[in-house]
């Protein structure tokens, strides 16, 4: 049948009645018959096999969790469940779609865009190539795609496969990753540089106010006074520096947040008076409380309050908004302000050590990194929320400690006992 050989039919007869051709043309009609059949029952189960290797292959790509298309000239023809789920289009409105409906951008590899230390220009480093695709709701996530192409047997294309994954948070941990390997790297080696820098600075400090007993001419006077003060200077820089360098070492003891908060707005308050900032303080009624060291929490909460205040300079509004919040077994304290707010470019970079927009004398860059470093030794993270001309919102954001006021209270008593 179809000119392939199915077997053979013997049929034998007695040697002395030989087959006469009516008989033979029987005989021949008969194969023919039975390859006819045997050939049908062949091709109904070729098909089934086929059907059901059909069959795995889409329970295969159903199972997969992630988006898996095959397209037509591309439109949608296939669409794996996990396409409905990522995408927020049941499946059956993907189908017939164009493709390039659900992407949003593909941004070819370019330059990375960042300020420089030293006139905030933009630099360049290359960033890999970034697609972007939309859901339904008009959300965003970056996408890793794969695509291969559907070729017949005789290799003409009529399709391919396009295979998807969610990577928006591979990149955001990988991120962070460089982040928190280039500020430990940083770290070991201010450590090390500060500490030869401290003593000879201490020694230029103290000799300099030796000299300032002995009688000297005004003009003396007036050097030795600027030997002095520009040293200091520098020690304080150092001791950010050490600061910001020191390992996590152990917290030290339960703090009362609301009291921190306002222990640190009160330090602050000449300063906030003098520039007529509104200060409002939202603290949370639960009296939230954490384990750790109360001066070093204090530091970021300080330099959080600095840089506001710096933010709102020459702003028409200048409001300042410090609160508490326990929620999940987490304590944040929020610090908002009104002022000038900053780019995506500033957000990227601020806590990296010495990054600074502020003239030299004003900003070292070392306020942030400092904090972001405290925020983690504390099992914490500090992050930013913040818009140009509208102002930001620094959370610093730590581990409650259990029973909050309660402990408090107990370990006062314990004290005092
Ligand atoms: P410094 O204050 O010495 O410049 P920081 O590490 O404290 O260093 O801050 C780094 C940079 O982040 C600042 O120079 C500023 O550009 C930006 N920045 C920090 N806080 C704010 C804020 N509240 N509003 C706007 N920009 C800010
Ligand atoms: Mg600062």
């Amino acid at each position: 049948a179809r000119d392939r050989s199915l077997g053979a039919l013997i049929i034998s007869a007695p040697l002395n009645t030989p087959w006469n051709t009516t008989a033979r043309a029987t005989i021949e009609h008969l194969s023919i018959s039975v390859s006819l059949a045997i050939d049908a029952v062949l091709l109904d189960e070729e098909e089934r096999q086929a059907r059901a290797r059909e069959h795995t292959l889409a329970t295969a790509l159903t199972t997969i969790d992630h988006p898996v298309f095959i397209l037509g000239e591309d439109l949608i023809r296939y669409a794996n469940p996990a396409s409905a789920r990522e995408y927020g289009w049941p499946v059956g409105e993907l189908l017939g779609r164009h493709f390039a409906d659900l992407v949003a951008s593909v941004t070819p590899s370019r330059p990375r865009l960042g300020l420089t230390e030293h006139d905030n220009e933009l630099d360049e480093q290359s960033l890999p190539a970034e697609h972007r695709h939309r859901r339904r709701d008009g959300t965003e996530f970056v996408a890793a795609v794969t695509v291969s192409e559907l070729r017949t047997e005789a290799g003409v294309a009529y399709g391919t496969v396009v295979s998807v994954r969610d990577v928006t948070m591979d990149r955001a941990v990988a991120e962070q990753l460089r982040h928190s390997e280039k500020m430990v790297a940083i770290g070991e080696l201010v450590a090390g540089v500060a500490h030869e820098i401290n003593n000879p600075l201490t020694s230029i400090s103290a000799f300099a106010e030796l000299l300032l007993e002995d009688p000297l001419g005004a003009e003396q006077r007036e050097s030795v006074e600027l030997i002095k003060r520009e040293s200091d200077r520098a020690t304080q820089v150092i001791r950010d520096l050490l600061l910001f360098a020191r390992k996590s070492d152990a917290p030290v003891g339960p703090i009362d947040v609301n009291a921190l908060v306002e222990q640190t707005l009160r330090l602050r308050s000449y300063v906030l008076r003098n520039s007529e900032i509104e200060v409002a303080l939202d603290p949370d009624s639960s009296r939230p409380a954490v384990q750790g060291d109360a001066q070093r929490i204090q530091q970021v909460v300080l330099n959080l309050i600095t840089n506001a205040e710096h933010a709102m300079e020459g702003c028409a509004r200048r409001v300042l908004t410090l609160s508490t919040q326990q929620h999940d077994g987490r304590v944040l304290i929020r610090v908002s302000d009104t002022g000038r707010g900053m780019s995506a470019a500033v957000q990227r970079r601020l806590f990296e050590p010495f990054f600074t927009t502020k003239p030299p004398g004003v900003g070292t860059g070392l306020g942030l990194s400092v904090s972001y470093g405290i925020a983690q030794a504390h099992n914490g993270t500090l992050s930013v929320d913040s818009s140009v001309d509208e102002g930001s919102t620094f959370v610093l954001e730590l581990p409650a400690l259990s029973g909050a006021a309660g402990s408090l209270d107990e370990h006062r008593n314990g004290d005092d006992a």
